[in-house]
């Protein structure tokens, strides 16, 4: 059995590891990555045991936009800002800042109720304390209010009740700090 982690979203230090299969100690035989490999330019890859990617005939695999120098420059140059600032470290840090933030408004409202995610990429569930059953309607109005406040968020979630954070990996603290406040306080404002 061929295991495949992809890691597109999770990789390149978002979860405070280069890679999240990291955090579980385990090895894949192919990792699919594209997102954060070039900082925002359009690339993605596949990586895998030689066996299998060697198993395919030339020009078996293949993408019209495989191998795009300028997006390979860019690559470069964001995985050497990911090894020079340490942004895996930087990852884990923005998880401290933010899921202390985020478990301070908790205790203030108990509408949030899981806070989730790993490294930078984490996620609040909005639910009705009283039951823990999903609260779309609340996440859409809040959403509502940090956009005309100037945070735009990625509400989410099977239920429609999730907000997810993925701030950049360079994001001062000062900024991320104003911008999980602007949430927190749109969470506020809509009254229960
Ligand atoms: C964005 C994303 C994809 C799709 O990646 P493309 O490069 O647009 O094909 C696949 N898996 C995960 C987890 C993603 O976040």
């Amino acid at each position: 059995m061929v295991f495949i982690a992809d890691e597109i979203q999770t990789g390149f230090a978002r979860t405070g590891a280069w890679f999240a299969c990291e955090h579980e100690g385990v090895e894949p035989d192919i990792i699919t990555t594209a997102k954060g490999i070039a900082g925002g330019m359009p690339l993605s890859g596949v990586t895998g045991r030689a066996e299998i990617m060697d198993s395919v005939h030339s020009g078996g695999l293949g993408g019209t936009y495989a191998g795009s120098p300028v997006s390979c420059a860019a690559a470069l140059a964001a995985i050497s800002t990911m090894e020079s600032q340490d942004l895996s470290d930087r990852a884990r840090q923005i998880e401290q800042q933010v899921v202390g933030q985020l478990k301070a408004a908790q205790e203030k409202d108990p509408r949030i109720g899981e806070i989730r995610g790993r490294g930078a990429m984490l996620a609040i569930e909005l639910v009705d304390p009283a039951t823990g059953a999903p609260d779309a309607q609340l996440t859409n109005t809040a959403a509502e209010v940090a956009r005309n406040a100037g945070v735009i968020t990625l509400t989410c979630g099977t239920y429609g009740n999730v907000i997810r954070f993925l701030p950049p990996l360079t994001i001062s603290d000062e900024l991320l700090s104003e911008g999980i406040g602007v949430v927190v306080d749109a969470i506020a404002e809509v009254s229960a």
